[in-house]
């Protein structure tokens, strides 16, 4: 396979948007053929899952792969027979590492999930060179914040979990490796400091653009509100987590800029980008996202999804090759007054758990973002966690409003909740008032509103 450096990427992801229909599925098609084709010769496992195969299969004739699957066959899934999953977990073990490159050619990435083992990725220089591509092409939903961002010195700070090798702070530390003398240009937060240590970094650093989980940058409105805080970004680029359009626009009014999100995940890179109308394009010369249901069945467009299945067609490492991402998205094809003909995708969100509970010998699943919204309206809750044991007990971890005692709110929010849980056909749960508070998770930094806890 060719190596792709950044010019050529950032040439190739310019061309790509000049071609029409036609012209765009005749090389997804080939790169989706070439990469299949290398899979097969230069990955074991690969070689192994598609032996039956027709020598030219379609999409749907491949078998679907989940993250279980290739950690446990780690080893024989990269088409590198030169690394091996305990050279990765030894180099990892040294912080030190942190943006340096494995062999002198992989960053290393692991996803942040606090459920079950994390998958480490390796990401090769043309992987690294297309998702910077995409960068560098289609970051800005409007052009006129790219220029404001140039013009004003171009600082950029990211709030991010900055404990292990993940994708938000891997790239801020390899650039900063790269660049030692932009120090002063490209800075990262550690998403698990105490607030007041955060708020005295951005006051330090005056960033022309803020980047951040929406959950941590939150947690930063206050701040700003009274004072605390006093920068003036650009622009807010937020990621890893869904922004909703509530705390989208607390944040445009607080800090007074533009306020954008994009899609992204370690084992894709930069999914979706977001345009000027908020609709998230997907990349789809570099990604193929299937929306499907439980049982991996196409779901139609402009139907909710229960997950993805994702090919990523520049990552020739570690080919993943219809990967379960169990992110819910409804998938639009529509055209978008943008005039980018790629279709775009609404995300639901990974905030969030989706929520089981049982009722009379039957699992109902509940969709976390209805249940966030029904506490959202409650007054009495300045900041609220629900976390959901296999028991059916529902426990309310919670921040009264200023002048409300913890008792109160509780007993406002248990019925707001009592009504949406009977709407739904749930009447046999506890809900017990936690004597914790909201808090985040503390491996990945991200703070989740609703928790399913492990189902026993
Ligand atoms: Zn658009």
């Amino acid at each position: 396979m060719n190596k792709i450096g950044l010019l050529k990427a950032m040439q190739l992801c310019k061309e790509y948007s000049k071609l029409d229909t036609a012209a765009r599925d005749t090389l997804r098609q080939q790169r989706f053929d070439a990469l299949v084709a290398y899979a097969k010769v230069n990955s074991p496992y690969y070689q192994k899952l598609f032996a039956a195969l027709p020598d030219s299969p379609t999409l749907c004739d491949l078998p679907v792969v989940t993250k279980p699957d290739l950690m446990s066959h780690w080893n024989e899934w990269v088409t590198d027979p030169k690394v091996t999953l305990s050279d990765v977990n030894a180099f990892m073990s040294d912080r030190e590492n942190l943006g340096r490159k494995l062999n002198g050619k992989y960053q290393v990435n692991t996803t942040s999930g606090s459920t079950g083992n994390p998958l480490v990725m390796l990401c090769d220089s043309t992987t690294a060179n297309v998702t910077n591509g995409i960068s560098f092409c289609r970051a800005y939903a409007r052009e006129e914040d790219m220029k404001a961002f140039i013009s004003k010195g171009g600082r950029s700070i990211g709030v991010y979990a900055d404990s292990g090798f993940y994708l938000g702070n891997g790239s801020i530390h390899s650039k900063l490796r790269a660049f030692p003398w932009k120090k002063k240009q490209i800075g990262i937060v550690d998403a698990l400091l105490p607030t007041e240590k955060i708020v005295m970094r951005l006051n330090e650093f005056q960033p022309v653009m803020l980047g951040g989980y929406p959950s941590n940058l939150e947690l930063l409105i206050e701040e700003q509100q009274s004072g605390r805080l006093h920068i003036s970004p650009t622009i807010i680029m937020t990621g890893g987590e869904y922004l909703s359009p509530q705390l989208r626009e607390q944040l445009s009014e607080t800090f007074g800029c533009y306020v954008q999100t994009s899609y992204s995940c370690t084992e894709g890179g930069t999914i979706a980008c977001e345009c000027r109308e908020k609709h998230l394009h997907i990349n789809d010369d570099w990604l193929i996202i299937e929306p499907v249901d439980q049982n991996n069945n196409p779901v139609p467009n402009g139907v909710l999804a229960d997950k993805i299945l994702l090919t990523n067609l520049s990552n020739y490492t570690q080919p993943l090759i219809r990967y379960e991402v169990t992110d819910r998205i409804i998938l639009h094809s529509e055209p978008c007054t943008c005039g980018n003909p790629s279709p775009w995708l609404e995300i639901e969100g990974r905030t969030d758990d989706v929520v089981s509970l049982k009722q009379d010998g039957r699992i109902i699943r509940l969709a976390p973002l209805a249940i966030y919204a029904t506490l959202k309206e409650e007054h009495t809750l300045r900041r609220f966690q629900l976390v959901v044991h296999s028991d059916n007990r529902i426990e309310l971890r919670l921040i009264p409003t200023e002048g409300i005692n913890r008792a109160e709110a509780f007993a406002q929010a248990s019925l707001r909740l009592k009504e949406f849980f009977t709407a739904q056909g749930v009447f046999d749960y506890t809900c017990i008032l936690s004597d914790e508070e909201p808090k985040t998770n503390p491996k990945s930094g991200k703070f989740k509103h609703i928790i399913q806890s492990a189902i026993s």
